[in-house]
């Protein structure tokens, strides 16, 4: 398998492994099934290993200027989190841009820059002071967003899901241990549609940092190795049609870069 293909296919395995009978890193061994899903999995950099995603959060508003574009007041609104789907996770290799299908439903299709942080350890009630050693590697990640359809239901009290949770809304670059390049804490974050600057912020912008969201959604859900969270976006969402590329950027880590097909 060469390096395109391996970014681009997700490894099929049967699911329902039976408890017990895995080895670490290796394949488990579970019951017959009569087709195969496939699992998702992101690279990791500098290593052969590649890590399974069990579950994608997202925290919503969690830049002030972003929070204000969006309708909110953000000094009085506690975090809010949302899950996609994890097969919504699209691979791209740096240096690569990758042709991103526009989706259907909308007229309204917007980027959203991230820090993405991935857990190697799970649990409940993680405290402020615990919670960066569950996080083994961090990403840069669109969290891609049909605006028109999330509006219109959040209109209507109805959930969004439509709106953030569909086929590809996670576009992702490859991991990167923290042991090799610690805590994302400040540092540059920005986004280029056709080479002009749209969003550009601070990662110490940020409401609710990293551990924050870790201690806080560890109080609504168990989170478990496999993990991983979208950071929230900064100001300056807007649309992208079909043509267009998208590059962006995190201090210290290599571009992600899209295009609109
Ligand atoms: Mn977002």
């Amino acid at each position: 398998m060469d390096r395109r293909s391996m970014f681009n296919t997700s490894a099929a395995v049967a699911v329902g492994a039976v408890a017990g009978c895995a080895l670490p890193g290796t394949a488990a061994v579970g019951p017959k099934t009569p087709f195969t899903v496939p699992a998702t999995y992101v690279p990791i950099v500098g290593s052969d290993l590649m890590f399974p995603v069990r579950r994608i959060y997202c925290i919503g508003r969690n830049y002030a200027a972003h929070a204000r574009e969006m309708g909110s007041d953000p000094t009085r609104e506690p975090p809010f989190f949302f899950q996609k789907p994890t097969d919504a996770i699209q691979n791209v290799a740096p240096g690569t841009v990758a042709d991103h299908p526009y989706p259907t439903l909308t007229k309204n299709y917007h980027y959203e820059v991230e820090l993405v942080a991935a857990l190697h350890k799970g649990g409940r009630n993680i405290s402020m002071a615990n919670a960066l050693d569950h996080v083994y590697a961090y990403a840069i990640g669109l969290d891609m967003t049909r605006r028109d359809l999330q509006r219109a239901l959040g209109d209507e009290k109805k959930p969004w899901e439509i709106g953030k949770s569909f086929d590809r809304s996670a576009p992702i670059g490859p991991l990167h241990l923290v042991s090799q390049t610690g805590h994302f804490k400040q540092g540059g974050i920005w986004l280029k549609v056709n080479g002009q600057i749209k969003q550009n912020a601070n990662l110490n912008q940020m409401i609710w940092s990293v551990a924050e969201q870790i201690s806080k959604l560890s109080e609504a859900f168990e989170l478990m190795p496999g993990d991983i969270i979208y950071s929230g976006t900064p100001e300056n969402v807007g649309p992208v049609v079909r043509g267009d590329v998208i590059d962006c950027h995190i201090d210290g880590l290599p571009n992600l870069g899209i295009k609109i097909v």
